[in-house]
C-alpha cells in the first residue's frame, strides 16, 4: 500500500519547471484518493476546486510568482473552516453546514500556493485517539489496515502516510498530531500555544487547541510550519513575535544541544521495543556531540486526569453551542423549545462527546467547581513549572510520543480510560502549552512506525526542527 514517497522539496523543482504541472499532479492525487477509498482518510474530496485552484498556481508560476508552497498538495482537518465548504468535525451534529469563511490558516497556505483537495476524517470533536469515533465510520492505518491510524486527526495523517496528500494540517489538543503522526510513521508538529492563529478551528478546549501540520520529511515539516505561524488579530491567543526562519535555519550541527530524558516517561508501561529504538536514537545524538541528561517531570502522573477535567470543562462550555437553532441537526417532530434542546443534542451527538459535555459540566457545577476545577487548574501550573525547571538545565526533552505502537481496531474503543493512556506522554505539551514534535523512527516487525517526540521550550520550535533534522535518516 505505501508507495514510493517525495516529500514537496523533492518535487518543487519540478513543479515550478512544469513537470509536472500542479493540474497533474492534482489528477494524479484525486485518483490514488479514489483508488485508496477504503481507508476512509477523507470526509470530503474538493475534484473540482482542487483542479481551479491548480490551474490558478499554475498561471502564477508561470507569471514567475514566487510562491513558497507552489503546487503543495495538501488535505486539511475537518474542524477547520474554509469558506464555502462543508466543515462536519466528523459530528452528524453539523451535517451539511457550510463555512462562511476561511481559516486564517488556510488563507496563508493558499496565498502560499498550496492547493487544497480535501478535509479529512477525525474522531467527532477531536474527542478520541483512534479515528473511530467518526460519524463518517473509522479511519484504517495503511501501514497495517487492520490497526488504527491514532487519532483525533487521524485522516490527516493517513493522508500523508499513504501518499493521499503531500503534506496535511491536523489539530491538537492533548496529541491529536503526534499520536497519529507516531502510529503512521510521518512526523507531526504541535506548535508552541499562540504560535499558530485559531481563528477558524472549530474549538475543542480553547487553552489547549493549536494547528499543525504533519508531513514527511523535517524540511516539509518547517515550510509549513513558518507559513501558518504568526500573531493574527482576529485571535486574541495570538502572539505577536517573528517568526524565525524556520527552514532557513535548519542545522544539522547539535554539538552542545543539552537533551534531557525525563524518567517518568520510560516506566514499565512503555512497550519494550520503543525503548530499544529511542536508546538508539539517543545514542546516535550523543555521537553527534549532543549532551544527554537524566531529568525528572515530578508531576507527570496528575497530566491525565489534570488534562481531562479541563478539557471537558473547556469542551462543555465550547459545544453549548451546538442546541439545534444554530447550526445544522435538529430532531424531527419536537414538542417544544426543550424537547428541541434535548434531542437534537442527544442524537447529534456520538457517545464520547456525551460523555465529555457530561463530565466537564460535573466538574464546573457548583458543588464540585472547587474539588475538580480549581485543582486541576493547579495543578496545570505544577505541570508547567516542572517544564520550566526542566528548560533551565536543558534545550530539549526527548520521549515516547505513545506507550504503544498502533493498537487493533475495536481494541479500546469500549474502554475509555484505557483509550485516554494512550496520550500519556503527549497531553503534558497542551498542558504547559510548549511544543511537541512526534518524529518516526523505526518501524517494528509487524511494519507498524515507532514515534519519538521531542519537546521544547515555548517558542522554541526551531531547535526540535534542528534536533529532528539531525536524527532524520538515521
Ligand atoms: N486523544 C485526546 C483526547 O481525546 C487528544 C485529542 C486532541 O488532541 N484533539 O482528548
Amino acid at each position: 500500500m505505501i508507495v514510493e514517497q517525495s516529500d514537496y522539496s523533492s518535487l518543487r523543482n519540478g513543479i515550478l519547471n512544469g513537470t509536472p504541472s500542479v493540474l497533474n499532479l492534482v489528477s494524479d492525487y484525486l485518483k490514488r484518493i479514489k483508488e485508496y477509498a477504503d481507508l476512509n482518510a477523507y470526509i470530503t474530496v474538493f475534484d473540482e476546486w482542487a483542479q481551479e485552484q491548480a490551474v490558478e498556481v499554475d498561471q502564477k508560476i508561470r507569471g514567475n510568482k514566487d510562491l513558497p508552497l507552489a503546487g503543495m498538495i495538501l488535505s486539511i482537518k475537518d474542524n477547520i473552516c474554509i469558506r464555502n465548504s462543508r466543515v462536519t468535525c466528523g459530528s452528524k451534529m453539523l451535517g451539511e453546514f457550510s463555512s462562511l469563511y476561511d481559516a486564517t490558516v488556510i488563507e496563508r497556505l493558499r496565498d502560499a500556493g498550496a492547493v487544497i483537495i480535501g478535509k479529512t476524517n477525525m474522531d467527532e470533536f477531536a474527542m478520541g485517539s483512534s479515528s473511530e469515533n467518526s460519524h463518517f465510520g473509522a479511519v484504517l492505518n495503511p501501514r497495517n489496515t487492520d490497526y488504527v491510524p491514532g487519532g483525533s486527526s487521524g485522516g490527516s495523517a493517513v493522508a500523508v502516510a499513504a501518499d493521499l496528500a503531500i503534506a496535511a494540517l491536523g489539530s491538537d489538543t492533548g496529541g491529536s498530531i503526534r499520536q497519529p503522526a507516531a502510529y503512521t510513521g510521518v512526523y507531526g508538529f504541535k506548535p508552541t500555544y499562540g504560535r499558530v492563529s485559531r481563528y477558524g478551528l472549530v474549538a475543542f478546549a480553547s487553552s489547549f487547541d493549536q494547528i499543525g501540520p504533519f508531513a514527511r520529511s523535517v524540511y516539509d515539516t518547517a515550510l509549513l510550519l513558518k507559513t501558518i505561524s504568526g500573531y493574527d488579530l482576529s485571535d486574541s491567543t495570538s502572539v505577536n513575535l517573528p517568526v524565525p526562519d524556520y527552514t532557513g535555519n535548519l542545522t544539522r550541527d547539535i554539538a552542545n544541544i543539552r537533551i534531557g530524558l525525563p524518567e517518568e516517561y520510560f516506566t514499565q508501561d512503555l512497550q519494550e521495543n520503543i525503548r530499544v529504538v529511542i536508546d538508539k536514537k539517543i545514542q546516535h545524538l550523543r555521537e553527534n556531540g549532543a549532551q544527554i541528561e537524566k531529568i525528572s517531570l515530578p508531576h507527570t502522573e496528575y497530566n491525565i486526569a489534570t488534562y481531562y477535567i479541563l478539557t471537558t470543562a473547556e469542551a462543555s462550555s465550547n459545544l453549548a453551542r451546538y442546541d439545534g437553532a444554530r447550526y445544522a441537526y435538529r430532531a424531527d417532530n419536537v414538542a417544544d423549545l426543550k424537547d428541541m434542546y434535548t434531542r437534537s443534542r442527544s442524537e447529534g451527538f456520538g457517545e464520547e462527546v456525551k460523555r465529555r459535555i457530561m463530565l466537564g459540566t460535573y466538574v464546573l457545577s457548583s458543588g464540585y467547581y472547587e474539588a475538580y476545577y480549581r485543582k486541576a487548574q493547579k495543578a496545570r501550573r505544577l505541570v508547567k513549572e516542572d517544564f520550566d525547571k526542566a528548560f533551565s538545565r536543558v534545550d530539549c526533552i526527548i520521549t515516547p510520543t505513545s506507550p504503544t505502537t498502533a493498537f487493533r481496531l475495536g481494541e479500546k474503543i469500549e474502554d475509555p480510560l484505557r483509550m485516554y493512556l494512550s496520550d500519556i506522554y503527549t497531553t503534558s505539551a497542551n498542558l504547559a502549552g510548549i511544543p511537541g514534535f512526534s518524529i518516526p523512527a523505526e518501524t517494528d516487525q509487524n511494519g507498524l512506525p515507532i514515534g519519538m517526540q521531542l519537546l521544547g521550550k515555548q517558542f522554541d520550535e526551531q531547535t526540535l526542527l534542528n534536533v529532528a533534522y539531525a536524527l532524520e535518516n538515521n
